[in-house]
């Protein structure tokens, strides 16, 4: 494919976002939660690291009804947290995190998980990709993409990126995808990614951008 001007690189990154939308109409995150509880949607996103969305939902099925609250999550004994949280996987680490998130949401928030970019960020064990996902998700805000290991694989291969570090891709997608479809625009990769552009056999032949894809037949 010839080098794109800006122009040329948002025109293809349409025609690809309209392909998606065609294929993939249901298009939208995999974890279980009440779509109108960022505290859900937070403690959610915080264990999907690194750990499959179904075995997340299957700790969150119970983890849900036992926590109902900010305050439950705040004052759960470590120890109990992360037996409850244990088979996600880096339960250490999640069930503390999940502990100090909720804290300090108690602590400086009153109570209720923040809505801006800037004060998600301050939460311990959130970076940009869970903020963008508790935004995206529930308060229905596109403040940036989400990415993730699918859409980090995808956007190299589509040639919307040369990056590897998610902070400078993240801003190479928002430069070529209009603000109102940031959100969407992660959930249509990452459907992309694991129904074709598989990380260890893409199936080029059959996906639905090989026309606007550098990488068709040669990964
Ligand atoms: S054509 Fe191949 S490399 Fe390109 S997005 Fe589709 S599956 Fe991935």
């Amino acid at each position: 494919m010839p080098r794109e001007s800006s122009e040329q690189r948002k025109k293809r990154t349409a025609r690809i976002v309209a392909i998606l939308k065609k294929r993939f109409p249901d298009a939208q995150t995999r974890l279980t939660y009440d779509r109108s509880s960022a505290l859900q949607s937070l403690v959610a996103t915080i264990l999907s690291a690194q750990c499959t969305d179904d075995r997340v939902n299957v700790v969150t099925r119970e983890l849900f009804t036992k926590y109902r609250t900010v305050e439950d999550f705040a004052n759960a004994p470590q120890e109990q947290l992360e037996a409850d949280v244990r088979t996600c996987g880096f339960y250490r680490n999640k069930a503390k995190n999940i502990r100090a998130a909720a804290a300090k949401v108690l602590r400086d928030f009153g109570g209720a998980v923040p809505d801006t970019m800037d004060a998600l960020l301050t939460l311990p064990g959130v970076a940009r990709k869970t903020a963008n996902c508790v935004l995206s998700n529930v308060y229905g805000k596109n403040e940036g993409v989400v990415v993730d290991t699918h859409v980090i694989r995808v956007s190299a291969r589509l040639g919307l990126t040369k990056h590897t570090d998610p902070v400078k891709i993240e801003r190479d997608l928002m430069a070529w995808v209009p603000r109102n479809e940031w959100g969407l625009f992660s959930h249509l990769l990452i459907f992309l990614g694991r129904a074709y552009c598989t990380a260890r056999k893409p199936n080029c032949a059959d996906c639905p951008l090989a026309k606007l894809c550098p990488s068709a037949g040669k990964v």
